[in-house]
């Protein structure tokens, strides 16, 4: 079983904040022979040009994956199906297909039928990101020490499978392989449901907006700031993301909404001791995130930095 991550040519289809890292990170560790992209807008394709960090910037999705062992598409979930028909009759047979998309299930559900028996379909989802998007928001080390999830269809070729995982290792990612729908429960409650509650926290701040004002702004480092950062992430990803994982997050947001209710009746009561422990419990939580190397604990890193790590 070969284990080797370099791929003669990789086609990444969409150049943001995931694949413009992707490329950053191929080029340096040499993991292609060469890098082609494509994006939807001209104007993406040509700021892609001016960077000068793949080998080549091509017009349409078909020339892209002309000839490529590797193609990644780095798009919004909801557009990977139609894009996976537009390529279909233009895949090298055995190359291997993979995404990044953010939900899994529905991945598997509209790219799989349109896509040949000839090539190996992988499907990924780098859990890295910020809240920045568009070419110029990549960075090479974006995902060191963060998991790559693979979660390949069964029967899927474990070559394939292993040529990925190797390609994400030498991007500098932990990789974990799992069913697509297990994948799409865990993420509901880790990333999806807080990127809802930060939506819907600063609608309610900005709804308040006649009393409040320049108060929101102005005390906004009391905790409603960190809402915002995660607030400001791209609105057709996540528009997507919540189309596309519907029953997960409909099953999360249940949990969630008993457990706020639970915490409200503590407040209204007076129950210190249920919150005490909560609150115990919850800083427990955020301890094994840091010693599991998942996040830093210097106070509010994001401020001095625009977001990302230190040194990127
Ligand atoms: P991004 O920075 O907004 O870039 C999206 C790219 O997709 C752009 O090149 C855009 O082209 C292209 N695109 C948009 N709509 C398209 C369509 N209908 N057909 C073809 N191309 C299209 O997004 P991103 O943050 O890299 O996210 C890409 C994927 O990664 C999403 O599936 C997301 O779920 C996943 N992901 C994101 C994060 C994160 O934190 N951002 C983390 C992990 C996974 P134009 O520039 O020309 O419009």
């Amino acid at each position: 079983m070969s284990t080797t991550p370099h791929f003669q040519r990789v086609a990444l289809i969409g150049f943001g904040l995931i694949g413009g890292s992707i490329a950053r990170a191929a080029k340096l560790q040499g993991l292609a022979g060469e890098i082609v992209t494509t994006a939807r807008s001209e104007k993406t394709r040509a700021r892609v040009l001016e960077l000068g960090i793949v080998d080549q910037v091509v017009a349409t999705n078909a020339e892209a994956v002309k000839d490529a062992d590797l193609v990644i598409l780095c798009i919004p979930v909801g557009a990977c199906g139609p894009v996976a028909q537009e390529i279909a009759a233009h895949l090298k047979p055995g190359a291997i297909v993979s995404d990044v998309g953010s939900v899994k299930g529905a991945i598997v559900r509209d790219m799989a039928p349109h896509l040949p028996k000839t090539i190996h379909f992988v499907p990924a989802h780098p859990v890295a990101g910020t809240e920045q998007s568009g070419p110029d928001a990549g960075f090479s080390t974006l995902f060191i020490e963060r998991w790559c999830i693979l979660t390949p269809p069964k029967g899927t070729s474990e070559e394939a499978v292993a040529r990925l995982r190797a390609f994400w290792m030498a991007l500098g990612s932990n990789v974990e392989i799992m069913d697509a729908q297990h994948h799409d429960l865990v993420l509901a409650i880790t990333s999806h449901l807080p990127h809802l509650i930060a939506y819907n926290i600063v609608a309610t701040a900005a709804d308040l907006e006649e009393v409040t004002n320049s108060e929101v702004i102005k005390y906004s480092a009391g905790g409603f700031r960190d809402f915002t950062r995660i607030a400001a992430s791209d609105p057709i990803m996540w528009r997507d993301v919540f189309l596309n994982n519907k029953e997960a997050v409909l099953e999360m947001l249940g949990r969630f909404t008993e457990d706020l209710t639970a915490l409200q009746r503590a407040i209204r009561f007076g129950e210190g001791a249920t919150l005490h422990q909560l609150f115990t419990e919850a800083r427990a939580t955020r301890r094994s995130i840091i010693e599991a190397g998942q996040d830093t604990a210097a106070p509010d890193f994001g401020r001095h930095t625009g977001g990302k790590p230190p040194g990127t």
